[in-house]
């Protein structure tokens, strides 16, 4: 896969996009990410990549040639998405990052002061996202937020092709809860089931689990969620529970 991400801050990207996960795919040839410098497809000599508001108001907006000219060059012939980073965006989940991970190329374009200009959506853009309802100071986070999901989901990124797959929201359920050594901490004991060795009686502890978390954290996800007869009932069995518990209070 191949990742073009248009920015003024094209540094940003340095550090972040090199570790971990990410910094293992790209160094591995699983994705290619490249950063391009808005700035450089500007035509005048102080490279200026914003403007007043028509219509007056506070703020500076992006100005729609640099956008346009650098996703006409950076593309050339080729089609592939082209993402604005945008709080007005479509909001971004883990379906829609498989979606992108599907993909062989992607563009990721990044604002900043009062947004971009209007056009620069109405031309060259495919996509908008958001990653979330809150207003970030420009779309360097949001890209690096959306990077992160996609690559992680690429074949051989993280070196266990289970992992990703069993993850909240793939299954529609949030993931049950994970123990590690020591097996007591501040008189917490790691349930004892998942020290029995028995994968069948694991396994339906864990399904369990996540039905729990999800029903007490995101009910909402449960609507969507592929949910077996087992599921059905261990739901009833748990919202029981959770009746008698509060009953109990
Ligand atoms: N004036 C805009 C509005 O009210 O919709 C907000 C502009 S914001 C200060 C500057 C840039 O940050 C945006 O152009 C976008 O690229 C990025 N941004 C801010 N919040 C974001 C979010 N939740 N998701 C994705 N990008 C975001």
């Amino acid at each position: 896969m191949r990742i073009d991400i248009i920015t003024i801050f094209p540094g940003f990207f340095d550090t972040v996009l090199a570790c971990s996960i990410v910094g293992r795919a790209r160094r591995a040839g699983i994705v290619q990410i490249q950063c391009h410098d808005l700035r450089d497809y500007t035509t005048d000599a102080h490279r200026t990549v914003d403007d007043t508001p028509y219509g007056g108001g506070a703020g500076m907006v992006m100005k729609p040639e640099p956008f346009y000219r650098a996703v006409r060059e950076v593309l050339g012939d080729e089609k592939a998405p082209v993402i604005l980073l945008t709080p007005q965006g479509e909001l971004f989940t883990q379906a829609k990052a498989m979606q992108l991970a599907a993909q062989e190329r992607l563009v990721l374009l990044c604002g900043h002061y009062e947004g971009v200009d209007e056009r620069v959506r109405q031309t060259v853009v495919t996509d908008e996202i958001s990653i979330g309802d809150y207003v970030l100071t420009g779309g360097e986070p949001a890209a690096v937020v959306v990077i992160d999901a996609i690559v992680r989901l690429l074949p051989g990124a993280t070196g266990n092709e289970q992992s990703p797959m069993d993850e909240s929201f793939s299954t529609g359920l949030l993931e049950y809860p994970h123990y590690t050594r020591p097996s007591e901490f501040q008189g917490l004991k790691v349930p004892e089931v998942l020290l029995t060795g028995n994968h069948k009686q694991i396994c339906r502890w864990r399904r369990r689990q996540a039905l729990k978390r999800t029903l007490q954290r995101r009910p909402d996800l449960l609507g969507q969620a592929e949910l077996t007869k087992e599921d059905h009932e261990l739901l009833r069995e748990i919202w029981q529970e959770m009746q008698d518990d509060r009953r109990g209070e």
